[in-house]
């Protein structure tokens, strides 16, 4: 059994980013300034949402495509492959920090402009998350049409639905089946 990630503040921002598609949502793009700025304010990460403006929507929507894409993957080592292609393409390097915790860890160095330091953030909290948890942890929920992405933090870590009432739906809709075919 694999530890469960914490939650880190980055890891909560990327998840906003994440979550701000959803195909159950009206509309299922709700990505905006606004949106990201206030999650980075509530986060104590103003500093890396702040310097974000209308023209940064395109490359964000393109950066949650490639992390949606992590979750997607069909297996573990695909989804490892993925990440470090993001990993890849949002870092200038890689260096040694303080957590707010006190201790060390990795983090990638930002690429300039005012997408690099969120794009860096984020990508680095998924990281830390799959080293800490194991990459089985990102899943798609299984719920059609949701599919939503989710990192999985229950201590199973058998996850399969990215929230409660997907998980209820899907539940009652195999009780009909089975009650169907009784
Ligand atoms: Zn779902």
């Amino acid at each position: 059994m694999s530890a469960v990630p914490p939650l880190e503040p980055a890891l909560r921002l990327a998840v906003t980013l994440l979550h701000s598609y959803w195909v159950l949502q009206d509309p299922v793009d709700q990505l905006s300034v606004a949106r990201l700025r206030a999650a980075g304010r509530d986060l104590g990460l103003a500093e890396v949402t702040d310097p974000l403006g209308e023209p940064e929507l395109p490359p964000l929507r393109e950066l949650r495509d490639r992390l949606y894409a992590v979750f997607a993957a069909p297996d573990p080592a695909a989804r490892v492959t993925r990440l470090n292609e993001v990993l890849a393409q949002v870092s200038a390097g890689t260096a040694v920090e303080s957590a707010p915790d006190g201790t060390l860890r990795l983090t990638p160095l930002p690429r300039p402009g005012p997408v690099g330091p969120f794009a860096a953030l984020v990508t680095g909290a998924l990281a830390r998350a799959a080293a800490a948890g194991g990459p089985d942890r990102f899943g798609v929920c299984a719920a059609d049409p949701c599919r939503a992405p989710y990192l999985d933090r229950t201590r199973a870590g058998r996850q399969r639905y990215c929230c409660e009432p997907c998980n209820n739906r899907a539940a009652s809709a195999a009780y009909r089946s089975r009650s169907r075919r009784g």
